[in-house]
């Protein structure tokens, strides 16, 4: 099985723009890690099908504000029942459908930035029935500043799979055990680690490097055969 990254199409007919951000997240942590001295925040980790609404103190999810640790690990308590079982909570890290505008051209599939990952209802409807697997659609709340719209979910994605040895810095530490933060680069080059990828999953973040959205070569043959637009495929080696 071949794996391949999601890429934005960058041909000029795509100039689709969401103006939006997701409703809720965690904060950031205010001080820095005891052990490692990280802080902050998260990019890219989110999960816009987690709806928070009904907890009780939803309103400090509303709030970018950093907080202590000990708020955090509260909040995150909070959370993490109605989140997908087993799936990292960093600090930063956002639920809920994006909120705010939207104007321009939208290919069938379309990606805001690297790491969020949209379709028009039918192109995940067909897809779906071609068999691909791993496609949840979460409804998204966003004005089109235009007459004819697509209707867009985004994706929510499990995470699977890690960097591959070889394309990681040999002196890397093991990850922070305070805190968890990896400490990570982007490879220059990816390589996957085939025996981490995920058998029964066509489309998915990296569990170790979640900004990136892999497909699987089902996906990308059924998004070919279905001729759906807007986004490009990059194979990545596997080793
Ligand atoms: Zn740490």
């Amino acid at each position: 099985m071949k794996f391949y990254l999601f890429e934005r199409d960058l041909a000029p007919r795509y100039t689709g723009d969401l103006n939006a951000g997701h409703r809720w997240g965690l904060p950031g942590v205010k001080e820095k890690c005891p052990t490692c001295g990280s802080s902050g925040g998260v990019v890219g980790l989110a999960y816009p099908c987690v709806d928070v609404s009904n907890l009780p103190e939803h309103d400090k999810l509303d709030e970018p504000w950093p907080v202590s640790i000990a708020e955090f690990n509260r909040l995150r308590e909070l959370v993490r029942p109605l989140a997908p079982q087993g799936t990292p909570l960093e600090p930063g890290t956002s639920f809920g459908p994006v909120e705010g505008s939207a104007m321009g051209y939208f290919g069938q599939l379309f990606m805001q930035n690297p790491w969020s990952l949209y379709m028009h209802r039918e192109a995940l409807e067909r897809l779906q029935a071609a068999g691909i697997r791993g496609l949840q659609g979460c409804p998204i709340n966003v004005r089109f500043r235009q007459k004819n719209h697509p209707h867009l979910l985004e994706l929510q994605l499990e995470l699977h799979g890690q960097y591959h040895p070889d394309c990681l810095p040999p002196d890397l530490k093991p990850p922070c055990p305070t805190c968890g933060d990896a400490n990570l680069r982007r490879p220059e080059r990816t390589i996957l680690d085939a025996a981490s990828l995920p058998g029964d999953v066509d489309v998915f973040r990296l569990r170790q490097g979640w900004t990136n959205i892999i497909a699987s070569e089902r996906l990308v043959d059924a998004v070919r055969r279905l001729e759906l637009d807007g986004v490009v495929f990059q194979e990545l080696e596997t080793r």
